[in-house]
């Protein structure tokens, strides 16, 4: 089984708080296996993520690291493969084959501003389109990629709470801790 750890830089506190939730839950629902933010330090980003993996169930855990070559390093040493998500970098339609091949992955998702080195540090630069847009969305489609679409049917173990696709209305099954 793959596994697939999400690296957040540049996280700001005060502007980045919702976008830095939703690339983790976005991370966690579509089959990643763990986080690590970077930039400020945010415990409220933290915990929601954490109450959310709780609640849902699988296996998501998240935690902080405020040096991104600590973080890096960490992931090398651990036989991760490094993609940094970038505009900038190789069409994702020509290397996912590749990064496929690695069963580790560290996905780097900058904020506003990307250290240069990150272009160097990473084992592949991967580019969703070449234009301008969104971390969220950058990973979404890595990450649909990556799996080939086998992370949609993923399940989560330990869940107090599941949806039942339904045609109309919200199902709900709930269980008691
Ligand atoms: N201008 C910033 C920089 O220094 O590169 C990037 C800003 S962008 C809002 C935030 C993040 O979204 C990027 O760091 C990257 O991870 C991701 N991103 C945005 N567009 C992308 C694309 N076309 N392909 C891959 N990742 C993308």
């Amino acid at each position: 089984m793959a596994e697939i750890v999400i690296l957040r830089l540049g996280h700001r506190k005060n502007r980045d708080k919702r976008v830095t939730t939703h690339v983790f839950l976005a991370a966690r629902a579509l089959g990643a296996r763990g986080g690590i933010l970077s930039g400020e330090r945010d415990d409220a980003v933290l915990e929601s993520v954490r109450k959310v993996a709780e609640k849902w169930g699988g296996r998501f855990s998240i935690r902080y690291e405020g040096s991104l070559r600590k973080a890096v390093r960490w992931a090398k040493k651990n036989g991760f493969a490094v993609v940094h998500l970038t505009m900038y970098g190789e069409r994702i339609q020509e290397k996912i084959a590749a990064v496929r091949k690695r069963r580790k992955v560290l996905v780097v998702v900058g904020a506003e501003k990307v250290p240069a080195e990150v272009y160097g540090l990473a084992d592949f630069n991967i580019a969703v389109t070449s234009q301008p847009h969104s971390e969220v969305a950058a990973l979404a489609v890595f990450l649909h990629e990556y799996f080939g679409g086998r992370e949609l049917g993923a399940r989560f173990p330990g869940a107090r709470i599941a949806i039942s696709p339904s045609e109309r209305g919200k199902s709900v099954r709930k269980w008691k801790e």
